[in-house]
């Protein structure tokens, strides 16, 4: 945090809030995106990341609040603030019968931008060879790669990119995310919003997450796992003969920061800091012959998600 504080926030969002006439999408939303950060936007489905992106973004207007970036409001500096940020989407529709070249040079063209930057950026996406290829040629990952290429021609201060890889093979999805390392190199910044939990680890120092139009947790993985006690999830199914009361004699076990048992499964889980310190007393409150499967592993993203919101992130 105090290293946060020392550097510069190029996108600051104060008390935002967006309605629609049925859904309150952002509620008084208030968030700082520092220089050379790469932070990841994660939440379910309706959450209200897209609308607090497309708000970013200026395709959206808050109904309140604030949005500025590096300085810059939208009204009167729209053309300013265009030039500081690079947009992608999940989909990304060319015009028909373009090939990849052009398609570089005509949004190279918006901003005055030719040449050996466009060689350069054609690289970075690894397009070189297709860039006489007509865009609708391209595999959907090829797709993606050009359109981060458009997004990043200007060499926009910050990167937003809304569900990158959704829907990319898993080849595809590794070719985005060494792009992304690449520009993180550079020293770009980046907020993304993402379904994929390892897409945020992978690429992200710090993750916010979004739930029912707030904030409900923000910080480095290490301190998100830390902020919450527990290093491990144990997953157990119970016969169902005796389930109950083992089940009631598991929820009075100690060093447990969250427990939640499905009756009609026979099935629960639980967070703790270290299982096999706590399988003995597990055991004894269980009763061997009582106890059906039992694992334990280290705790994830998904398992806080779910212990926060009651989803999994993807849902
Ligand atoms: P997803 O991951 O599914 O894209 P999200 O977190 O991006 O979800 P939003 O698309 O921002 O969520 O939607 C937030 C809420 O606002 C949802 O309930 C959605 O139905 C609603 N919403 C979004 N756009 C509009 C609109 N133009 N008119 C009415 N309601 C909208």
């Amino acid at each position: 945090m105090a290293a946060r504080a020392e550097k510069k926030a190029i996108l600051t969002i104060e008390n935002v809030d967006k309605k629609f006439p049925h859904v309150h999408a952002v509620k008084n939303l208030s968030l700082k995106i520092y220089e050379g950060e790469f932070v990841a936007l994660l939440g379910p489905n309706g959450a209200g990341k897209t609308t607090l992106l497309e708000m970013i973004e200026g395709l959206q207007f808050p109904d309140s609040g604030r949005i500025s970036i590096d300085g810059y409001e939208y009204h009167d500096n729209e053309r300013k603030i265009r030039s500081l940020m690079g947009l992608a989407f999940q989909e990304t529709r060319f015009p028909e019968k373009i090939k990849v070249g052009e398609a570089m040079q005509l949004f190279g063209a918006f901003y005055g931008i030719g040449g050996s930057r466009l060689k350069e950026i054609l690289e970075l996406v690894s397009l070189t060879e297709k860039k006489d290829a007509y865009v609708n040629t391209l595999s959907g990952g090829q797709r993606q790669r050009l359109a981060l290429g458009i997004a990043v021609i200007q060499k926009p201060r910050v990167l937003l990119l809304d569900e990158p890889t959704t829907g990319l093979d898993p080849h595809a999805r590794r070719e985005i995310w060494h792009i992304l390392a690449d520009l993180k190199r550079g020293g770009s910044t980046l907020l993304l919003t993402t379904h994929y939990m390892e897409e945020a680890e992978e690429l992200c120092e710090r993750i916010v997450v979004m739930f029912r139009g707030k904030i409900l947790a923000d910080g480095a993985l290490s301190e998100l796992l830390e902020q919450h006690a527990s290093h491990e999830i144990i997953e157990f199914k119970l016969s169902k003969s005796a389930a109950a009361q083992a089940a009631a004699h598991l929820q009075k076990l100690k060093r447990v920061s969250y427990f939640n048992y499905n009756p009609d499964e026979a099935k629960g889980v639980m967070h703790v800091d270290d299982a096999a310190q706590i399988l003995p007393d597990f055991l004894r409150r269980v009763g061997k012959t009582n106890l059906e499967s039992f694992a334990a592993r280290p705790l994830t993203l998904d398992d806080l998600f779910i212990k926060m919101t009651g989803r999994h992130l993807d849902g």
